[in-house]
């Protein structure tokens, strides 16, 4: 039995709803689903509910953006408290930051002659975290260019002339609230992320795993995150980084997952965490450093 641990829905930048995206794992026969959208538990209501209906269990996750010496590095969280006050506000903080990097890519990308304006973003938003992907589909609505794809290629993405960076919190910020929040972090696709440097750091401010297990993970790569999961006593996750738009760079819903011995140690695990008490954590200290 098999369980995918990574997937997208419209809560952040998926093309499917949670209901759908849970009924869909169901059809495909997997054991277990985590929903990890990015920034936003925004789906997660929607999403376990639909696997309780349907008694497929569901990983209440999500995907945080941080970055670390110029390099983008995912972290994802499982298995947290959704309801917890200080994830909440950092993930509102983390919104806010996405909202004002698309308001300076609509003011340069209006500098260069689109005729763009920031509701023609909002109306491609169906969940909480507006991102890039919003405005490349704006781009594409408007008839300025022929996909996403090429919007990304021609303009947003890194070295072109609309991107704009983004302000990000380190990656140990991330795995800290996370473990405030009583669930389990885990770095997200060390092998595409090339943060291999920042592992024992990470690990030194509680990280307890590894996305060994993705679609762009060669069998030597996973070899290699495996070794160093074991090296550091991290578990094994996986998942497909599933986002449901047809036609799009990203694997199919449950092309990538980790077997039921694998999800055991992973559960085991979240519930040694949520044994450890977290009342030594100091309130607001994320947002002090
Ligand atoms: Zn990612
Ligand atoms: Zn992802």
């Amino acid at each position: 039995m098999a369980a995918d641990l990574h997937a997208h829905t419209t809560a952040s930048d998926g093309h499917l709803s949670p209901a759908r995206v849970v009924h869909l794992a169901g059809e495909k026969g997997l054991a277990a689903l985590g929903i990890t959208d990015h920034d936003t538990v925004a789906g997660l209501a929607e999403a376990l509910a639909a696997g309780q209906e349907i008694g497929l269990p569901v990983i209440a996750g999500i995907e945080l953006s941080t970055e670390a010496e110029g390099r983008e590095v995912h972290l994802l969280g499982y298995g947290f408290d959704w309801h917890q006050r200080d994830l909440l506000a950092f993930l509102a903080v983390m919104r806010q930051a996405r909202y004002r990097r698309c308001l300076k890519i609509v003011a340069r990308l209006r500098d260069l002659g689109y005729d763009l304006q920031v509701a023609d973003v909002e109306q491609e938003v169906r969940g909480e975290a507006m991102g890039r992907p919003h405005i490349a589909a704006a781009l594409v609505h408007k008839g300025y260019l022929p996909s996403v794809d090429a919007a990304f290629k021609t303009l947003l993405a890194r070295g072109r002339p609309a991107y704009v960076p983004r302000t990000r919190v380190p990656p140990a910020w991330a795995v800290e609230i996370i473990l405030k929040a009583r669930g389990l972090p885990v770095l997200a696709h060390p092998g595409l992320s090339q943060v291999n440097d920042l592992i024992p750091r990470l690990v030194a401010v509680g990280l307890q795993g590894l996305e060994v297990y993705y679609p762009y993970h060669d069998a030597a790569v996973m070899r290699h995150y495996r070794q160093i999961a074991t090296a550091y006593n991290l578990v094994i996750t996986g998942g497909s980084d599933f986002h449901g738009r047809p036609g799009d760079t990203h694997a199919d819903l449950g092309s990538c997952t980790l077997n039921a011995a694998e999800l055991e140690r992973l559960m085991e695990r979240l519930q040694k965490i949520k044994e450890q008490a977290t009342k030594d954590w100091a309130p607001g200290i994320y947002f002090n450093k």
